[in-house]
């Protein structure tokens, strides 16, 4: 399990796309996060259990940690209308169509344990509803007390597969309760009395503003925090949320941003300008055509592979030429560079030093 603030990039289909083990490795990476509905459907989880598990079939030898399919289930289920009409909720389960040919599954609580003891993924989390934002308070509650009653079923069969494939996997339960004060409490409340090895905290990234997602946070940390145990953000992860979440006790989190944000020609970096770089994200755009004779590196500071050698010119040509070596080089460049970042704040946490590396960076407290 992790114990220091880590970062966790996503491999959705059991690869951070474009890198080799050996490159996340070389970059800092810890953990990666595979998305077990995609996993599922494709190669199937009796196939990657036939290989002798996601760490054998993709040879990284790190940490890895997959979710419930839950999100998945819930996000890619619906129609392109937002009515939710290709999923079925009910007590037991849910049943949904796969996004790649229509085919009719159904998850239930255990069933998502089974195929994520399948994966045999070191971490693993229990299986939830993810409530749209925004959603009622009558909806938002049902679906809380669902999800309370599918944490313990997934509890249930997590703890019987432990023992009978003598496995030690541990088991994240997930904190919900959309953006309601006293549902996020209720949730925090039973989620931490069980007996997770970790604590989730999900349904804050779907499409809300950053001020409320930070207080959605804020309204459960204190129970999190008080079970001592870690405790992981779902789906978050820019540069400021380093800073605002790590300094507050969160433990990990994962998000598709700087592998997403690279296959675009985005890439982070840092100017001497804290409130610029806050406004901006962090982001710059290498296609721009002042990048184009550009003979520095994507970051001044950086130490990637990739700024220990190309330049800015260089990158440029290859997303203007559609080069896949371009995605190549800036996931190199973006995951360090979030890794990194998250290495400076472990050490200035523990050496007392935060505050100030926090306003050197964004300006603000
Ligand atoms: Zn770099």
């Amino acid at each position: 399990m992790l114990k220091e603030p880590t970062f966790v990039p996503v491999g959705t289909q059991a690869t951070v796309k474009s890198l080799t083990p050996e490159d996340l490795k070389a970059i800092g990476v810890e953990i990666f996060f595979c998305n077990t509905y995609h996993l599922y459907l494709r190669p199937g989880d009796k196939a990657i259990k036939k290989f002798g598990g996601l760490h054998k079939f993709t040879r990284w030898d790190g940490q890895l940690i997959t979710d419930s399919g839950g999100f998945q289930v819930f996000s890619l289920g619906k129609d392109h209308n937002g009515a939710g009409s290709l999923i079925k909720i009910s007590e037991d389960g849910v049943e949904f169509r796969s996004h790649l040919d229509g085919a009719l599954h159904f998850f239930t609580p255990e069933k998502s344990i089974q195929i994520q003891h399948n994966l045999g993924a070191d971490n693993i989390i229990a299986f939830d509803e993810c409530t749209p934002y925004p959603a009622t308070k009558e909806y938002a509650q049902q679906a809380l007390d669902r999800t309370h009653r599918w944490a313990v079923r997934s509890l249930i069969e997590h703890k019987k597969l432990n023992k009978k494939l003598n496995q030690d996997l541990k088991l994240y339960g997930v904190i919900q309760g959309s953006y309601y004060k006293d549902l996020r409490q209720q949730s925090a409340e039973f989620i931490c009395s069980q007996d997770f090895d970790g604590i989730a905290i999900g349904g804050v990234s779907v499409g809300e503003p950053k001020d409320k997602m930070r207080q959605a946070v804020e309204w459960v940390l204190p129970y999190a925090l008080k079970t001592g145990k870690p405790i992981h953000l779902l789906g978050v992860g820019e540069v400021d949320d380093l800073f605002d979440f790590f300094g507050q006790g969160i433990t990990s989190m994962d998000c598709t941003l700087p592998t997403r944000m690279a296959r675009g020609g985005q890439f982070l970096h840092r100017t001497g300008n804290a409130k610029f770089n806050l406004k901006n994200r962090f982001k710059d755009q290498i296609m721009h055509i002042k990048y184009k004779n550009d003979q520095t590196t994507l970051d001044k500071d950086c130490q990637c592979p990739t700024c220990q050698k190309y330049d800015k010119a260089y990158i440029h040509h290859l997303f203007k030429t559609q080069e896949l070596l371009g995605y190549r080089l800036m996931s190199l460049h973006n995951i360090y560079f979030m890794t990194h970042t998250t290495q400076l704040i472990r050490n200035a946490l523990k050496d007392g030093t935060f505050e100030k590396l926090k306003i050197d960076w964004l300006g603000r407290l």
